[in-house]
């Protein structure tokens, strides 16, 4: 008899404690534990706070004299609030974040306690940083990092600690996290925006991309997934029978949401809302037991950071609850996994968002600027694009018929497409009066009347244009999205910078006006571009062909994924833009192999031990049973006993056959885990984990399930699918 299964079911069953609402309306505590404009403004001189906004709208340095007084405003705040430690909060390669906490609590040489927190402590630590992960950039001997005060993003107050996010360097400069590339991209795509935007406007000075993630994930009762070392160790149930009901009645999407869930949800709004996190929707997803939860979109490097503290909170949260959430990409076979759109944009300081129509042929020109550039640029940088979503977990949603395929392809709906193909046919050159007034009123003009209407959405596009912003839908639930963010950036800038040059030159040499240059150059990038536009299908077997015909790559793992880090145009791109060095950028492809690797290698070992410490220990005991009884059989029936066994005989046998396999194969799987352990290239090893070990799991997994299915339900100590998957 397993106990400690049947425990955990009745334990899940307890009723939550109901959760306290604050009581106020939650516009009135937004943000009460940030160190925002607000507190700023009350803790701050005239001088101290004016020279915070220069470094945040334009990067400018803060002084030393500045700085120990915004460190003195944020500490008495801090204070104030309840808060003891502080910490450097930044963003390692591991993908998480990290932090290191200290007391303000220090000693006077006379043995007096004060508080102390200033402004060399505000802008610079030295974690001991040895054992995060870099690629080979710092050697253990020289284990120096040092993380350096982001004024862009709030200090904030979790718990009782003083959060002040921060960039995370080398000694000698190198990005050693994600927060760095992704501020640079941030400002290349901004110096590269705001040239292009001035074609429309004079006024505008400077351009931030937004965005707008949706954060899928599932909940589990959290005593039950205590019975998974596969969800406490891999983050997904590596062996698991489907539950007799799964999503395909479909009654789980925006359904009632369950008591605990909700519970769970108040709660963690109220902390998000404390916490400044623009939370706004919450509903059920796809599959059962899963959920989303979507934000106000905000500045990127923000919208970055208050995802990271989500999570972080999230897990806090749920614990509190008896729950515990899982990030991972796919933690149930045989029904939906879990991911994290990226709505994203650009947005100008005079409040234009740059990819929506406004309400004249001028604005309208602006806004097709940015659409066909960022088309442009996602098809030249497409494989790009994909690297900056593969991860070991996510390679199990993408191009496994669900979410998006592995295939990049751009979604803008059959109105917009139309509105490109005219563009197509604008004249080369000088445009006659005739040739103008027709695109300035029926084409260009007619485009915000489109977009109204313009209901047709495509759910299996990876990336899709969804009237005032696209829609990029590949990211892993369990992302950081500051990789993709940073390539998504990176690249548009690139692309603007190419046709700010193009349009210039057509004014210079051809003695084009500003908008038949425009239209010129536009007309050039819709032709070269159009592989990328899909309308269809994106899980359908025939966009597969079509897409190879097209020859745009379908990298559907990791380690083949990443390979187009070490090309040379992806170096010549990060390196022109100032976003990584060739040294970073290939430290950052020698990580995520690593990552891939070790992510590989622990659910190997997890699956071991399922097979030897739970497995088949459970099938050997109900094989015992069942010869118990046929042995009892024989003793009261003697011959005649084997047709009254016939049953438990036949089963016997299939529980053999079923034993025999997954024992065979987990050997066969340890043994090929020993092979690729001997390789020495990180890529090479990366390769063999995913072509000679993984495919293991799969067998592995489909004996298990099996013998799930014979073997009694008493015997079985894994909590199984129907018992984590239908929360109360
Ligand atoms: P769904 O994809 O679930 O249908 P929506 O398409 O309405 O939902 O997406 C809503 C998301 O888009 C929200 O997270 C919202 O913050 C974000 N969003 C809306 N406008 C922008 C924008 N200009 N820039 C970035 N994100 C945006
Ligand atoms: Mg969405």
């Amino acid at each position: 008899m397993n106990t400690q299964r049947n425990q955990a079911n009745f334990a899940s069953r307890a009723p939550v404690a109901p959760i306290k609402e604050e009581g106020v309306r939650r516009s009135e505590y937004f943000g009460q534990r940030v160190f925002n404009e607000e507190r700023m403004l009350q803790y701050l001189t005239r001088d101290a706070l004016a020279s915070v906004k220069a470094a945040i709208f334009s990067g400018t340095k803060i002084d030393r004299k500045i700085a120990d007084q915004v460190a003195e405003a944020m500490k008495a705040w801090a204070i104030s609030m309840g808060a003891t430690h502080y910490t450097h909060w930044f963003q390692p390669l591991t993908g998480a974040t990290a932090e290191k906490h200290d007391a303000f609590f220090d000693l006077l040489p006379d043995g007096r306690a004060i508080e102390k927190f200033g402004g060399s402590q505000l802008v610079q630590q030295e974690p001991d940083a040895s054992s995060f992960p870099s690629g080979g950039i710092r050697n253990t001997f020289e284990a120096r990092g040092y993380t350096a005060w982001d004024p862009t993003s709030p200090a904030f107050i979790y718990g009782s600690t003083l959060c002040i996010p921060t960039v995370f360097v080398s000694y000698t400069g190198e990005a050693l996290d994600n927060k760095t590339p992704l501020l640079r991209a941030l400002h290349a795509v901004d110096v590269a925006a705001t040239a292009v935007a001035r074609y429309f406007d004079k006024n505008v000075n400077k351009v931030i991309a937004t965005l707008g993630w949706e954060q899928e994930y599932f909940l589990v009762d959290k005593a039950l997934a205590q019975t998974r070392p596969d969800l406490l160790l891999a983050g997904r149930t590596l062996v698991g029978q489907s539950a007799a009901k799964g999503q395909q009645l479909d009654d789980h999407y925006f359904g009632v949401i369950p008591g605990r869930a909700f519970q769970f949800m108040r709660d963690l709004e109220q902390e998000c809302m404390l916490l400044g996190i623009p939370v706004k929707t919450r509903h059920n997803e796809v599959a059962p037991n899963q959920f989303e939860l979507a934000p106000v979109f905000e500045e990127a490097n923000l919208a970055v950071d208050h995802n990271l503290l989500l999570m972080d909170v999230m897990d806090k949260v749920a614990d509190r609850h008896g729950l515990r959430v899982l990030f991972h990409e796919k933690p149930f076979e045989g029904i939906n996994g879990s991911g994290k759109h990226n709505n994203w944009s650009l947005s100008t300081d005079t409040g234009t968002n740059l990819l929506s129509p406004g309400s004249t042929p001028m604005k309208n020109l602006q806004f097709l600027t940015f659409f066909v550039n960022t088309i442009k640029a996602v098809d030249r940088y497409e494989e790009l694009l994909r690297a900056s979503i593969a991860s070991a977990s996510n390679d199990h949603r993408l191009g496994a018929n669900e979410a998006p395929p592995a295939i990049i392809s751009i979604f803008i709906g059959t109105q917009l497409s139309a509105v490109l193909d005219e563009l197509e046919g604008v004249s080369q050159g000088k445009l006659s009066p005739e040739e103008k007034t027709e695109l300035k009123l029926n084409v260009v003009g007619k485009i915000p009347e489109i977009l109204l209407d313009n209901t047709d959405r495509n759910r299996t596009s990876p990336f899709a244009f969804t009237g005032n912003k696209f829609e990029m839908r590949g990211v892993g639930s369990r992302a950081n999205c500051a990789r993709p963010m940073t390539v998504l950036n990176t690249i548009v800038a690139r692309q603007l910078n190419e046709f700010k040059a193009a349009v210039d030159q057509l004014i210079e040499k051809k003695k084009l006006k500003k908008d038949e240059a425009i239209f010129n150059v536009l007309r050039e990038y819709i032709k070269s571009s159009k592989r990328i536009r899909f309308d269809g299908d994106g899980y359908s077997p025939q966009w597969e062909k079509e897409a190879a015909r097209r020859k745009l790559s379908n990298n559907k793992t990791t380690p083949v994924a990443m390979k187009v880090l070490t090309a040379p145009e992806t170096r010549e791109l990060f390196a022109s833009l100032g976003v990584l060095t060739e040294k970073e950028l290939l430290a950052r492809y020698e990580v995520e192999l690593e990552t891939y690797i070790l992510n590989r290698q622990i659910e190997g070992r997890v699956l071991g031990e399922l097979v030897y410490h739970s497995i088949i220990p459970a099938v050997v005991g109900y094989q015992n049973q069942l010869l118990e009884n046929i042995a009892g059989l024989k003793e009261v029936y003697g011959a005649a006993h084997k047709k009254m066994a016939g049953a438990q005989l036949a089963l016997l046998e299939q529980l053999s056959e079923h034993l025999q396999a997954l024992h065979q194969k987990t050997e066969a799987m340890t043994e090929a885990r020993k092979r690729a352990n001997t390789l020495r290239e990180v890529p090479k090893k990366a390769e063999a984990y995913c072509e000679a070990v993984l495919p293991f799991f799969e067998e592995i997994r489909h004996h298990s399930d099996r013998l799930e299915r014979l073997v009694a339900d008493d015997y079985w100590p894994l909590a199984r699918y129907r018992e984590l998957l239908f929360l109360k």
